[in-house]
């Protein structure tokens, strides 16, 4: 049961563990996909607006060697109708001078610095002025930025896409693209200048990906799948425990000492019954001899001769079978052994018992180790034993009054495991002859369980006692010698 719900929780804990691991790393390879997607795109954005305000530098320098002279029809004129982010084209011929005062100012600065310049940025409409100082005429264009941006060329539907990307001047904002602004979550982030000194507006893209857009639905399944293996897995051990646990019962000999003791049986019967049965016809025949007149003794004392020879036969035969099947000295094969583990052992193996029986066994174990000398098997033999018996003893009572407590104490050199049950308990009779051999109360039973076990015990150097319990039930007690040496526990 223990090792069960111990399983369980491992089960649980490991699921718990490779679920979460899984999730995370699920959840960064969607992040770092959106992150990747999101740079390509904001890298693509800067660099069609830097090719663009790039074009409107060309434009101007074309303008300005293509002058022609006042009055001429200007080409300057058509421009608008060629590039649609241009919305008017001013000229300043030699002498003239600007409408607008920044205009002005902006012409000093290009012809100074020998490239077009800014004056009248206003994002908030969405316009700006570029002018370009020339002899002997300067320009000046009225930019819309609306138009600046090459829509049929753009890598993310404007309107839906999650990516926001806003141009930056001077504190100024001009929103290209709305994108989706969400609290929590991620962000990710792009900055870099137009490249072109004429026009060094700022491109600011960023992207929020938020809890929800993580990858949900792969983790779920995911966590399914992980939640289905680890559940073969735990099935796979518990079908490897039953299987232990068989085999375990099949070491401490159940099933094969019944097997030999049949055995055992049919190979005494036949070795018996042929001097049993000459034993018989001798004693028949002097009988009969006797009841002659006169009988012929020489006969009869032959015959009662090999009756004798018979019987010292039939009894060499229990004497070799007994021989056979001595137990090897136990005593020799002593070692120290923890009772508390030889316990746990023995519950474990019972586990399937007491499930189908509806005990729940109570167990009092101190921490400390109470070590023995035993025999290892024999040690689990006994308890094995004494549980099956207090198991059978609780299937004659109820379900609900059925108790069973197993104890474990060190005291005066000497090691002890109690078993007690509620069961029927014991009468005098049957408790005054408990330990013999072939003493049973029960239909099936051989009666050799606790005579074998106080055997060993004795065998052990240790004993095993019986009692009844009040108000009812049985109790037995099995005592071993402590390590010598030791302290009376171990930790
Ligand atoms: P078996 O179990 O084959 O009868 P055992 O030697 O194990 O042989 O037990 C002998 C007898 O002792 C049982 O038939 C039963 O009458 C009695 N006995 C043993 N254990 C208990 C117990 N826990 N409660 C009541 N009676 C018991």
């Amino acid at each position: 049961m223990l090792k069960t719900q111990h399983h369980r929780w491992l089960g649980l804990l490991l699921w718990g563990l490779i679920t979460a691991l899984g999730s995370v790393a699920l959840a960064r390879l969607e992040l770092s996909q959106q992150r990747e997607a999101f740079e390509t795109d904001a890298r693509i954005v800067h660099r069609l607006l830097s090719q663009r305000v790039v074009q409107h530098d060309a434009v101007m320098a074309t303008l300005a060697l293509l002058q022609t002279a006042p009055g001429v029809s200007p080409p300057e004129q058509r421009l608008p109708s060629l590039y649609p982010q241009i919305l008017s084209v001013q000229r300043r011929d030699a002498g003239a001078a600007w409408p607008d005062e920044r205009l002005r100012v902006a012409e000093t600065l290009s012809r100074a610095l020998r490239r077009p310049t800014l004056a009248g940025v206003d994002f908030a409409r969405g316009r700006y002025q570029l002018v370009l100082a020339a002899e002997p005429a300067s320009f000046a264009l009225a930019m819309d930025l609306r138009a600046v941006v090459p829509w049929s060329e753009w890598p993310m539907p404007p309107e839906t896409s999650p990516v926001r990307v806003v141009l930056q001047h001077e504190g100024q904002d001009w929103v290209v693209q709305p994108g989706r602004l969400g609290e929590g979550g991620w962000r990710f982030d792009f900055h870099k200048h137009l490249a072109a000194d004429s026009q060094p507006f700022h491109v600011v893209a960023w992207r929020q990906v938020g809890w929800r857009e993580l990858p949900w639905g792969w983790m779920l399944a995911w966590a399914g799948l992980v939640a289905a293996a680890l559940s073969s897995w735990l099935a796979l051990q518990r079908q490897r425990a039953a299987r232990r646990r068989a085999e375990e019962l099949l070491r401490l000999g159940q099933v094969a000492r019944l097997n030999t003791l049949g055995e055992l049986a049919a190979g005494m019967a036949h070795e018996l019954n042929q001097p049993l049965t000459a034993v018989l016809a001798n004693t028949q025949a002097s009988a009969r001899l006797l009841d002659e007149e006169p009988p012929d003794m020489p006969v009869i004392r032959s015959a009662m001769a090999q009756a004798v020879e018979q019987a010292r036969r039939a009894s060499a035969v229990v004497g070799r079978l007994r021989r056979a099947v001595e137990r090897p000295d136990l005593a020799a094969q002593l070692q120290p052994a923890g009772l508390q583990q030889a316990v746990q052992n023995a519950l474990y193996l019972l586990e399937p018992e007491l499930t189908r029986r509806e005990v729940v066994p109570r167990l009092e174990l101190p921490t400390a180790r109470v070590v023995v000398l035993a025999e290892p098997v024999a040690l689990e033999q006994i308890l094995h034993n004494l549980l099956m018996n207090a198991l059978q003893a609780l299937e004659q009572v109820p379900a609900r009054e059925r108790q069973l407590s197993v104890s474990v104490q060190a005291e005066a050199g000497q090691g002890r495991i109690t078993v007690t049950d509620s069961g029927p308990g014991m009468t005098d009779e049957v408790l005054a002859r408990i330990f013999e051999p072939f003493f049973t109360t029960r239909e099936t039973g051989l009666g050799l369980g606790l005579s074998l076990c106080e055997t060993l015990a004795t065998g052990m150097g240790g004993s095993l006692q019986a009692a009844r319990r009040a108000p009812r039930g049985a109790e037995f007690r099995l005592l071993l010698p402590l390590v010598p040496g030791a302290p009376e526990s171990q930790s």
